[in-house]
């Protein structure tokens, strides 16, 4: 049987645009994400994570750069949110997550979003990537909803940092398909430093709890063997251990279990104002990166994908062949 997205039912018995009138209620005295900010962006009041009452819709295209099993043959069609709820000072992104003032010219109305999805799919798109959305969530609520009436029926990804709130997280239940969270660091003091952001471990872990909650360790893939629903975690490893790895991957074996998939990468490298700070101004050492695939090992943490090593030293921001399943990526199959 073809999979079809629990959101496109929820969309039928009125639920997800109740949904979506909850979610922007709590616009009023903003409270989307940990921050809990007190602003009124239906008012145009901006704190954060610079963003009111409209989505920013920074770049969206068909995307090769995810893993595997969520590309296939014609990608993810990406949707690219600007602005961001952190700093991170190595974002890779940081011209669109940090420049609000130019990202005020790609607001878009919430019924240009809902065409924005329904485009992507005609292209064919195997999932639809919501990439940076978390301060954005009741706006794209609300599109899928009208998008969903209009007969889009891709699976929904969430392509977070994890700074989430499980009040907001909840009222997603049903409605994403594919939860794509980081897990930066293992140490708030790390995450106060590197990403201008409080207790983020304590939230993202959280946050990932909900989410599996929600969708559980097992990936399922449809007849086109792609996945449909499931979690992946993604782990990227810093210079000098800054994002707590073996801490971070104990902590989703010991929680979430063995079975969790995973996506450990090693493609960082220093841009944005990290290129002039001592422990982040290089690209991580062979070292360094095996040390984490061993604890990965030990903790029998059995499935995903890792990225080689060599993605490193020539980057691109790209998951291609050089990126290996680990032995048990999930069978399960609709
Ligand atoms: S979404 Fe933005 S305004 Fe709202 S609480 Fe988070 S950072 Fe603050």
């Amino acid at each position: 049987m073809p999979f079809v997205p629990s959101y496109r039912v929820l969309s039928r018995t009125g639920e997800l645009g109740r949904r979506a009138d909850a979610l922007e209620a709590m616009l009023a005295s903003c409270s989307i994400c940990p921050h809990l900010c007190g602003n009124n962006r239906l008012l145009g009041e901006l704190a954060r994570c610079s963003s009111g009452a409209l989505p920013v819709v920074s770049a969206y295209t068909p995307h090769f750069g995810e893993e595997p099993s969520l590309v296939g043959t014609n990608g993810v069609g990406n949707i690219f949110f600007g602005n961001c709820n952190l700093r991170c000072v190595y974002c890779q992104n940081y011209l669109i997550s940090q420049n609000h003032r130019e990202e005020r010219k790609n607001e878009v109305t919430i019924d240009r979003l809902a065409g924005i999805m329904l485009e992507l799919q005609g292209r064919g798109c195997h999932a639809i990537g919501l990439v940076s959305p978390t301060h954005f969530v009741p706006q794209i609520v609300r599109a899928l909803d009208i998008a969903a009436g209009r007969g889009l029926d891709r699976p929904i990804v969430y392509n977070t940092n994890a700074y989430d709130s499980v009040e907001v997280l909840r009222l997603l239940d049903g409605v994403i398909d594919v939860y794509l969270p980081d897990l930066k660091y293992a140490d708030d003091d790390m995450g106060e430093q590197y990403s201008k952001i409080k207790e983020y471990t304590r939230h993202a872990r959280a946050a990932l709890v909900e989410m599996h909650r929600q969708v559980g360790s097992d990936l399922l893939l449809g007849e086109d063997s792609f996945v449909k629903r499931g979690m992946i975690i993604r782990h990227l490893v810093l210079p000098n251990d800054i994002a707590g790895s073996k801490q971070s991957l104990g902590w989703v074996a010991s929680t979430l279990g063995a079975h969790t998939t995973l996506s450990v990468m090693s493609q960082y490298f220093p841009t944005h104002a990290a290129v002039t700070m001592p422990l982040l101004d290089r690209k991580i050492r062979e070292g360094e990166y095996h040390r984490v695939l061993a604890s990965l090992e030990r903790l029998g943490l059995d499935r995903g994908w890792i990225q080689d090593f060599e993605a490193s030293e020539c980057y691109k921001p790209e998951f291609d062949d050089r990126e290996r399943p680990f032995k048990g990526e999930s069978d399960n199959r609709i």
